[in-house]
């Protein structure tokens, strides 16, 4: 629960020697209420200070951070509903390798984990994790196929054994990857909480229904060990949704901490139905799954997967935005055209796109509009002809292109006359409203 300003300021000295920053202890305490300071500007808080402040502003989803530089972040989250605020970090996917596949499919996996990268609106994404899961006897096995999927991929693993001996030892011989191990049950908790305590790693948890799990957490957490996430025992998709959204709910509508952890899943459709896989693992990125372990590689189902969790974890408060500067599309020589639009990703992607399919080369200059499409742009006044005219001076346009010609977006036709007083020596061509017609648009006017 957040506390006031004159809640917090009842846990601060009160000498108000504004060593923070602040004139008084009151001013300091309503900063840190609002969320704009932060306890440690206090050199003279108490233990207890921190202790409660640091409580109450935990995000009601613990953070959990994977990988060997803790780059891979997971949970933070704290709202129900993305259109409320966001969601914070996005849905793991892993990759489940077992130790009784045969050697050449587990070295083509691993290669084929290692090498996937998928481009989606300007940015490279692979796959974020392995899973090794133990499904013989043998441990010095299960050992050597976590070495090796760590050494050939160097991505956080999943140790997945229902032996805690040898997942003690996989941990170990994967120190430092930042891993998780999976899946803890109350009799296994001791041993593996010191296996990935000692060799810092998460541990993933399990119980036969959600009242067990809350003990368990609570036992965990009072040990002194919270690097959690929670793998929930469900018998059809519905009730995994169900369970899901019932803990998600729980921490963060009533802040319920011992369910506050990101989840862990494993999908495993009956007869390897890919479809129900997918769909299983949509439900996740949909609805607060925290790693979503796939049973297998398929590059078509991870480019949906992907593309469909870009969607739902965008920031819809910020618009996905490209570096604006001037934009080589194909192999553009100094006389090639240029067409100028707005840098919102998604504008900037199609218009490049549709230069591109009409076969030319040609250079796109993207000025700084904040992440607006075209429309917005110029109706907030920074996509006009002076804006254009002094993005392209700074770039000095002139000199990087001998051609004068600029074609400007259709739906701001009204800027091309201002557009010619502020690019002198330049003719402005007014292009089509739609980008689809840009292609015809360039066959009958640029060719
Ligand atoms: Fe008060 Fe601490 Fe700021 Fe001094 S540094 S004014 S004690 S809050």
């Amino acid at each position: 629960m957040a506390l006031t300003g004159l809640q917090i300021q009842k846990l601060l000295p009160k000498t108000n020697c504004k060593e923070c920053g602040s004139n008084t202890c009151l001013a300091f305490a309503m900063k840190l209420a609002a969320r704009k300071a932060d306890i440690s500007q206090c050199p003279y808080a108490s233990d207890e200070a921190k202790r409660v402040l640091g409580e109450a502003y935990e995000p009601p989803v613990k953070a959990i951070q994977l990988g060997p530089d803790k780059s891979l972040k997971l949970g933070e989250e704290t709202v129900l509903y993305r259109h409320e605020k966001t969601f914070v970090h996005q849905t793991a996917l892993a990759i489940n390798i077992n130790d009784t596949d045969a050697p050449d499919v587990i070295d083509q996996t691993l290669e084929n984990i290692k090498n996937y990268i998928i481009e989606r609106v300007g940015e490279e994404i692979g796959i974020d994790m392995v899973a090794v899961t133990q499904e013989s006897d043998d441990t010095e096995a299960f050992v050597k196929l976590a070495q090796k999927a760590w050494e050939t991929v160097k991505r956080p693993l999943i140790l997945r054994s229902s032996n805690p001996g040898a997942l003690a030892a996989a941990a170990e011989a994967v120190k430092g990857s930042g891993s998780v191990l999976a899946s803890a049950t109350p009799k296994t908790a001791d041993e593996l909480r010191a296996a990935a305590q000692e060799n810092d790693h998460a541990l993933a948890i399990t119980a036969p229904d959600l009242n067990e799990l809350v003990l368990f957490t609570a036992k965990l957490k009072t040990d002194g060990f919270n690097d959690l996430l929670l793998n929930f025992q469900s018998h059809s998709l519905s009730e995994q949704l169900q369970i899901n959204s019932i803990a998600r709910r729980a921490a963060i509508k009533n802040n319920y901490k011992p369910l506050g952890y990101p989840s862990l899943t494993f999908l495993q459709a009956h007869d390897h139905d890919l479809l129900e896989d997918t769909v299983g693992a949509v439900t996740e990125i949909c609805k607060y799954g925290g790693i979503c372990v796939l049973p297998s590689f398929d590059p078509a189902q991870l480019a949906a997967l992907i593309t469909l969790r870009l969607n739902i974890y965008t920031d819809p408060q910020k618009p996905i935005q490209v570096e604006p500067k001037l934009y080589a599309v194909g192999e553009p020589k100094p006389d090639s055209p240029v067409f100028v639009t707005t840098n919102f990703s998604l504008t900037y992607f199609i218009v490049s796109g549709e230069i591109e399919n009409s076969g030319i080369s040609a250079w796109l200059l993207v000025p700084e509009c904040e992440g607006m499409s075209v429309l917005t742009a110029w109706a907030a006044g920074k996509f006009s002809g002076v804006t254009i005219g002094k993005f392209a001076n700074d770039i000095k346009l002139d000199d990087q292109v001998t051609n004068r010609e600029i074609v400007i977006p259709g739906f701001v036709s009204q800027i091309s006359g201002e557009l010619e007083e502020n690019m002198p020596g330049w003719k402005v061509h007014v292009g089509p409203q739609d980008a689809a017609d840009l292609e015809s648009f360039i066959k009958a006017r640029l060719n």
